[in-house]
């Protein structure tokens, strides 16, 4: 029995056990590499203080579940340990660095912990502040155990040690953090690049030659404000591109930065290039922040298009989005067309009798039976209150009528359930309006024509359908 019971959970906690034990073991394997990157860039002079391994911890384990586990954290620290000690580094030297390094790590990964996916993945308009302010924290952090090891290491005194600790662990985060949270997950990587290549030949490009010809124009007239010279063409790129593109960009600014401005100061270059660096960060975090804001501003239209464009009782598109649906079709159209105009006999009546609740039950099913005999490409809308449109491309008088006497026909023979225990017959009146093709209308006349018919149907007893007494060629123009 016991065994029966513990089977299914024994595989659950080996699966889970296995995804973290790989994930433990991608971790070693990235913070490795990293550090050991970190340590190489140190010598070259434009590069000092390149140090990506802690924003890459962070990263995974904001990122990855799986890593957020005491064999995650240990993993990471071994590899930091591993790399200075494999590179001639001290014990004591590594531990005291490295827990600095993971101290930061810490601080900012416990800020984050329980905050949405959309906030940590750069998908709210507040996502890059709280990420700056986040990781400000987990760098002052860094900074205390850095500061008390400078003086010992380095000899420089508390207060600069901190200093410089924080800005250099600032800047590396906020220049490669958000690249890292913004990029797309492994398994959507094939599908991004896909689409990717699929957009690219109709891609904007101007805001990327924008931000190209400032950075060679700061370059060529330099001064303490080239480094602001490419924020205009940044924030065209925050509003055009998406945040993973804009994060590619701020970090290949950023470097730019380093690279042309820091080669032209002088004396103190150290301190010089930590505050371009920081300067530089500083003005990246505009343009990501924009890119947060328009690509969350359209990921909110784009699910709100569709609720507006439809009627929210019927599910049938509502009136404007019917308007511009025909509108479209006849200014590509130049086969005949039909519109029809429904409204539903004495609907007052109904409500009255049986209650509004009842009324608007009535009118979803409605929408149902007339949906039912329509074909694909016919466009059904509710023009308001228990009048529809219909409008029926490449068809003539004859189907239009046909259709139009379908559409009664489905009422009639089968009544509609009011409650439980009643059921009434629903009747309507259709009026026809029809279109030659030879030129687009008017849609205003088409209506107009339509409506004169539905008023007509009305007018002759109800429950019928009348076409348009116009010839559909005077409706042309
Ligand atoms: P006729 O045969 O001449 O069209 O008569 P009618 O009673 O259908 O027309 P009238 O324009 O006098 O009344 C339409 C009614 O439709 C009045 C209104 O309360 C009802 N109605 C409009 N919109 C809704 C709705 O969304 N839900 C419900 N339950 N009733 C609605
Ligand atoms: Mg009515
Ligand atoms: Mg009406």
């Amino acid at each position: 029995m016991d065994e029966i019971k513990d089977g299914p959970r024994t595989r659950d906690d080996a699966g889970t056990r296995g995804s973290r034990g790989r994930a433990a073991l991608i971790l070693f394997a990235l913070v490795f590499a990293a550090s050991l990157f970190g340590i190489y860039t140190r010598p070259i002079g434009f590069l000092a203080n390149l140090w990506p391994a802690n924003a890459i911890m962070l990263a995974f384990l904001l990122r990855v579940p799986a890593g957020r586990t005491w064999q995650g954290w240990l993993a990471g620290a071994v590899a930091y340990l591993a790399a200075d000690l494999l590179t001639g580094a001290s014990l004591p030297k590594a531990l005291l660095l490295n827990s600095a390094n993971l101290a930061g790590i810490a601080t900012a990964a416990a800020i984050y912990a329980r905050r949405p996916a959309d906030m940590i993945r750069l998908r709210q308009p507040a996502s890059m502040l709280f990420l700056v302010l986040t990781v400000a924290a987990g760098a002052a952090v860094a900074g205390v155990i850095g500061a008390v090891a400078n003086p010992w290491l380095f000899g420089r005194q508390l207060l600069s040690g901190w200093s410089f600790w924080f800005a250099t662990e600032f800047v590396n985060y906020v220049t490669i953090l958000p690249l890292l949270l913004a990029a797309p997950s492994f398994g959507a990587l094939p599908g991004a690049m896909r689409e990717g290549l699929r957009a690219l030949p109709t891609a904007r490009i101007l805001p990327i030659v924008a931000l190209a010809l400032s950075c060679l124009l700061a370059a060529i007239v330099g001064g303490p404000g080239a480094i602001a010279f490419p924020v205009p063409a940044l924030l065209w790129c925050g509003l055009t591109y998406r945040v993973f593109t804009v994060a590619i960009l701020t970090l290949l600014y950023g470097n730019w930065a380093l690279i042309v401005l820091a080669s032209r100061t002088g004396v103190d270059a150290e301190m010089m290039m930590i505050s371009i660096r920081l300067g530089a960060a500083l003005v990246a975090i505009a343009p990501v922040t924009v890119a947060c804001i328009a690509e969350n501003r359209n990921e909110l239209l784009g699910r709100l298009r569709p609720i507006a464009a439809h009627d929210h009782l019927t599910g049938t598109r509502a009136r404007g989005a019917f308007l511009d649906d025909v509108q479209a079709s006849l200014a590509n159209a130049r086969a005949p067309a039909a519109i029809l105009m429904i409204d539903i006999d004495h609907f007052k009546a109904i409500n009255d009798n049986h209650g509004h609740a009842a009324g608007d039950r009535l009118l979803q099913s409605f929408a149902g039976r007339v949906r039912s005999c329509l074909r694909d490409g016919d466009h059904f809308g509710r023009m308001g209150g228990e009048e529809f449109a219909i409008f029926l491309p490449a068809t003539n008088r004859a189907v239009a009528s046909r259709i139009a006497a379908g559409i009664l026909g489905a009422l009639r023979d089968d009544p509609f359930e009011v409650d439980d225990d009643r059921a009434i017959t629903l009747t309507a009146s259709i009026g026809i309006a029809l279109i030659d093709g030879s030129s687009p209308p008017a849609p205003e006349s088409l209506f107009a024509a339509a409506d004169e018919a539905l008023y007509r149907a009305k007018g002759a007893g109800r429950d019928r359908v009348e076409v348009a007494r116009h010839d559909p060629v005077a409706l042309a123009g």
